[in-house]
């Protein structure tokens, strides 16, 4: 029998439009949360609410609007923390256990398996979360948009090749889970996505270039 697809509800929170996820194999009742940041009681709520076992934690980038809620969730369980090689430079708790992941790796929640790709741009270690049809993008791919490149660890050509060499690489049932709610959907598929948003519909990487700098 094929094992059943990841289940993932999806929680809207913060002053930024922030997406975080709590993530569930439906076999085992495993859960991880993604990018937990501004309440964690909503996260902790939920996981009673549904008497799930948190095994984990994934983060996709550092970024203080992602990773805010480390901390008190920890203290309600203290479970593996994981992250790009590169994201160690960020604070996190001193009672993380961080376990270091990169592209080609794999996490095992209950019977799901994650893959891990490796989506520099928006910050040079942003790692995204792949488990078919499921793509858990942070801030590297927005519903209608894609992650701003003028930050200090950000790079705009590493952008487009995360976009266009790993992203749109994916098969075209791929659905859309982002890091900020800034279209008027929450999700979508790759498949509308290739014609709805401009970064994507971009002819190459000059072009990408140009419409990501605002001209
Ligand atoms: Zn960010």
């Amino acid at each position: 029998m094929k094992p059943k697809q990841l289940k993932i509800i999806q929680f809207e929170l913060g002053p930024m439009d922030n997406f975080a996820y709590i993530i569930q194999c439906e076999e085992t009742n495993d859960c991880m949360i993604v990018d937990p940041a501004w309440d964690s009681e909503k996260y902790t709520r939920t996981i009673e609410k549904y008497n799930l076992n948190l095994s984990g934690i994934l983060v996709t980038h550092g970024h203080h609007d992602h990773t805010n809620a480390l901390e008190p969730i920890l203290n309600y369980k203290n479970c593996p923390v994981y992250c790009s090689t590169g994201q160690i430079k960020f604070d996190y708790p001193s009672s993380s256990t961080i376990i270091q992941v990169n592209a080609t790796d794999t996490i095992k929640l209950g019977n799901q398996t994650i893959n891990v790709l490796s989506t520099p741009g928006h910050s040079s270690d942003h790692i995204a979360y792949y488990s078919r049809p499921h793509l858990i993008s942070g801030d590297a791919l927005f519903i209608d948009g894609c992650g701003q490149c003028d930050l200090p660890s950000s790079n705009i050509n590493a952008m487009y090749n995360t976009l266009f060499n790993v992203l749109l690489r994916l098969p075209e049932s791929t659905i859309i889970y982002p890091g900020h709610n800034y279209s008027t959907k929450k999700t979508d598929t790759l498949k509308n996505q290739k014609t709805t948003n401009r970064f994507l519909t971009s002819k190459n990487e000059k072009e990408f270039i140009r419409k990501r700098n605002g001209f």
